[in-house]
């Protein structure tokens, strides 16, 4: 016999269990979320740099991280579980002209709701942080309330609580198929059976072009390969230093304790599902940061892992029911934004399931853009 519930939602990562946390908040019973790893860091979720920013280019995503950001800092309260909110600051740096407009039109908008950030003119950003050396720096943006949190902690704390509250969670069971009846979702199956309700939701992060395609959907998501390295204890630089990120080599670095962080998101790497380290990658990366950050020459690595970004045509997020599949939402394609993101995606998407209007206007992140040639460009892209 089939089991069936109020709500599937597949995928267990940080989105999946926002959601899951999210909805059964509201009251809603039979929630079900399937997953085919087990709970921790097999997907993207267990290999975030952990970053939280206010600084995006869209209203709506600016809101998506002022709530997420706000659930980080009380996190304890909510969950019983600290999420290490470390409010360290971002710092973008730009040595182009016409971007540096662009970052300073939108610090205006930024403003506007509330956010604290400041542009820098090159010699402040020199005296403020002596580590970078641009010659042709144009200009930065820096916001001190940006930073860095726990991404283990953050998913462990929607698991506890959504198991509280009486959602199951299916470990080591994959989604095979989205069961429809013309146009109203009928449930899935899986490697270990059928699973009848009324509404889906993909959360499946990489996978969630495979899972669209299972209900007739197209959902431009695509997997890319992104690393990180930890260098040993390091002294050269700053004890205290903000996320500080080169927008035009997309390499970035930050403090992770005694150690250094170190990030890329090399525009060479086509789309795969591969997750291995890669001694090319390491080189490269090490070869562009010496170019600006000349003090880690005598820095040493420690350890890297590589895990997937989700990525969408415009670098924004695929978020809401999809048009034409009544009770088929997606919650995709949040583009190496997914964990800042993780709460207020949660809170939207039960939102829509229970009826209510969102608590953020999802227009620019809905599927229906891409039809319609109304892309929600993203200039922030690490
Ligand atoms: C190196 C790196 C650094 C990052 N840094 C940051 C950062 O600083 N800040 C930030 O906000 N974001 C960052 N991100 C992005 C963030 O980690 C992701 O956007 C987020 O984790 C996506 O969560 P998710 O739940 O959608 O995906 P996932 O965590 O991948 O979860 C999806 C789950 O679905 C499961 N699944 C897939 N298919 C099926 C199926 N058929 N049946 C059942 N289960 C299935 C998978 O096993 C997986 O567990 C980073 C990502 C990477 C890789």
């Amino acid at each position: 016999m089939a089991d069936t519930a109020d709500v599937i939602i597949i995928g267990a990562g940080l989105i999946g269990l926002s959601i899951a946390y999210h909805v059964a908040s509201k009251g809603i019973s039979h929630v079900v979320v399937i997953e085919k790893e087990s709970l921790w860091g097999h997907g993207s979720s267990g290999r975030s740099a952990g970053g939280v920013r206010l600084e995006f280019s869209h209203p709506s995503a600016v809101k998506f991280s002022q709530y997420g950001l706000e659930m980080f800092r009380h996190f304890d309260d909510l969950f019983g579980i600290s999420a290490s909110f470390n409010p360290c600051g971002y710092l973008f740096l730009t040595r182009d002209p016409g971007q540096w407009k662009v970052m300073q039109d939108l610090s205006l908008m930024q403003q506007s709701l509330g956010v604290p950030v400041k542009c820098l003119a090159p010699q402040e950003v020199f005296y403020r942080f002596p580590y970078v050396k641009i010659p042709d720096l144009v200009g930065a943006t820096f916001c001190p309330e940006d930073g860095v949190a726990d991404p283990g902690a953050v998913l462990y704390g929607f698991a506890k609580r959504a198991r509280d509250l009486g959602v199951t969670i299916r470990l080591g069971e994959q989604v095979t198929g989205i069961m429809a009846h013309h146009d109203q979702i009928m449930g899935v199956t899986t490697t270990k059976g059928v699973i009848t309700g009324p509404v889906v939701v993909n959360a499946a992060g990489p996978y969630a072009s495979t899972i669209g395609q299972m209900a007739g959907v197209e959902i431009p998501v695509r997997p890319y390969r992104r690393s990180i390295y930890i260098t040993t204890p390091f002294m050269d630089l700053p004890p205290m230093m903000p996320m500080t990120l080169d927008l035009e080599t997309t390499s970035y670095l930050r403090r992770e304790g005694d150690s250094v962080l170190l990030g890329m998101s090399d525009p060479d790497e086509p789309s795969s599902y591969h997750t291995e380290t890669d001694h090319q990658v390491l080189e490269k990366l090490i070869d562009t940061l010496l170019r600006w950050v000349p003090a880690l020459n005598h820095a040493a690595i420690l350890r890297g892992w590589a895990g997937l970004y989700e990525v969408s045509p415009d670098d924004s997020a695929i978020i809401g029911e999809v048009p034409g599949l009544s009770g088929f939402y997606c919650a995709n394609g949040f583009s190496g934004h997914g964990f800042m993101h993780s709460p207020a995606a949660g809170r939207v998407i039960a939102e829509l399931i229970a009826g209510e209007e969102p608590f953020v206007d999802i227009r620019p992140f809905l599927l229906a853009r891409f039809t319609e040639n109304q892309p929600t460009w993203e200039t922030f892209v690490i």
